[in-house]
């Protein structure tokens, strides 16, 4: 019966991902360009485009229609939460909570904590990191000059912290220098003081497995765009007691469980943690293709990933190293854990100070099909405090003014090959050659 066969193939849950070899790992659109900008969005995996298109025809909204897309879409979207949940190493009773993206997800966080909840972050943290817990009692832990100063610096202030709930946020690995920072031994930190910790995975998902449970973490936000999924799902996986208590993140359809005339006001009781904080029609189709993304890294695996990108990442930092006027911006020793992730900066040859990095990263995409990202990455702080210590901060400020300083940044993954290190090295070195 066609209806039988209809019925047969759509997908009734996240499928198991089976990679053939003629199956491309990131889809194809991107032939001739040298995408150098995986860290600000991954291009789409091949999988997932074609997950996405079998789910197109069948969805519907979730958990409010009894007909059978919509339950095919409900069960696909559940199913999503566990194989999230699992991707992320958190425990079996964590909240899978589905968000936006990493921003939306901490925003979240930041609005559930209870009242008199102390913060402590680092300075180095992306602004989605760094900026949600305004309002709050914050407790700035600077940019420390090593992992070991790092631990000593929330150790100190945690001791020095007033009683009451604490919160303590943490980036995995850095979108500037894609230095990946000591989880566990900070989260340990945390918990000899009681204190719970927040992870903003990011930048490190794409690259490594996540170890929440092991790691000690109570949550971890992250992005299905960094990993290789399209753009608008994202996560917060965690402990669920704050969040079954905070009030609504947004409120209207699927975070009500009853509405009532009260005469002179509404009554309202809310549904209990994730859907309590999923207000609105839920967006399925990219919490299938992130779910989708995340079972296709396992199963490509974290060794062939690291040898993929350690390969590139090594051969980047090499070429770039070889070049006049480049340099490479870093928090810690050279021999740090990073991701492939590399930011640099460039010293004109007349020595009249920094090549704009906005016009170097115009002229890589027009003149030679590279793309990376110009800027300071949403990390403002770190990237001064890092030119700072080249002696290169604020460029282009006016008098008076704190500028935002600017540097350059190539990142790869899996869409990355030895040519496009080979054309942006090759590129990069003419354009310097040539100067201004
Ligand atoms: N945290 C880190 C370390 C990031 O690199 C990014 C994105 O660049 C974010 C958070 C924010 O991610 P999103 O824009 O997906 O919310």
């Amino acid at each position: 019966m066609s209806s039988l066969a209809l019925v047969s193939s759509v997908p009734t849950s996240v499928p198991p991902v089976v990679a053939h070899p003629e199956v491309p790992l990131v889809t194809g659109g991107q032939v001739g360009y040298a995408n150098l900008d995986h860290a600000a969005s991954a291009p789409c995996l091949e999988l997932v485009r074609r997950a996405v298109d079998e789910l197109l025809p069948w969805y519907a909204s979730v958990h409010r229609g009894a007909g059978f897309a919509s339950q095919v879409s409900t069960r696909v979207y559940e199913q999503a939460r566990n194989v999230v949940r699992d991707f992320v190493g958190a425990p079996s009773d964590a909240a899978v909570v589905f968000t936006r993206n990493t921003t939306d997800a901490l925003n979240l966080l930041a609005r559930s904590l209870p009242k008199g909840t102390t913060v402590l972050r680092f300075d180095t943290d992306h602004h989605a990191a760094l900026l949600p817990w305004r309002g709050r009692q914050v407790r700035r832990l600077g940019v420390p000059a090593s992992p070991e100063e790092a631990v000593a610096a929330l150790d100190a202030a945690l001791a020095d912290c007033p009683v009451g709930p604490r919160l303590v946020v943490l980036t995995a690995a850095s979108n500037v220098t894609g230095e990946v920072w000591p989880v566990a031994e900070l989260a340990a930190v945390a918990r000899r003081y009681g204190a719970r910790v927040a992870l903003d995975a990011a930048q490190l998902a794409p690259h490594r497995p996540l170890l929440a449970a092991e790691w000690d973490v109570d949550w971890v936000a992250l992005s299905g765009h960094k990993l290789y999924a399209p753009f608008g799902a994202g996560a917060l996986v965690g402990r669920v007691d704050w969040l079954r208590a905070a009030e609504p993140y947004l409120v209207g359809g699927g975070a009500t469980r009853q509405v009532v005339d009260l005469g002179d006001r509404l009554g309202v009781s809310w549904t209990a943690a994730p859907e309590r904080h999923e207000a609105g029609s839920p967006n399925v189709v990219g919490v299938h293709a992130f779910a989708v993304a995340c079972q296709a890294l396992r199963q490509h695996g974290w060794d062939a990933i690291a040898v993929h990108e350690e390969a590139l990442v090594d051969r980047l930092r090499e070429g770039l190293a070889a070049i006049p006027g480049v340099r490479q911006l870093a928090l810690w020793d050279a021999d740090h854990p990073r991701v492939g992730v590399v930011s640099f900066v460039v010293s004109a040859p007349d020595g009249s100070g920094l090549v704009d990095p906005g016009l170097l990263a115009a002229a890589l995409s027009a003149e030679h099909g590279v793309g990376v990202r110009d800027g300071a990455f949403c990390a403002h702080l770190t990237t001064r405090a890092l030119l700072g210590r080249l002696g290169s901060d604020d460029q282009g400020a006016a008098p008076g003014q704190v500028g935002v300083s600017r540097a350059l940044r190539a990142s790869v993954g899996l869409g990355t090959t030895a040519e496009h290190v080979e054309r942006l090295l090759a590129a990069l070195d003419e354009l310097v050659r040539r100067g201004p």
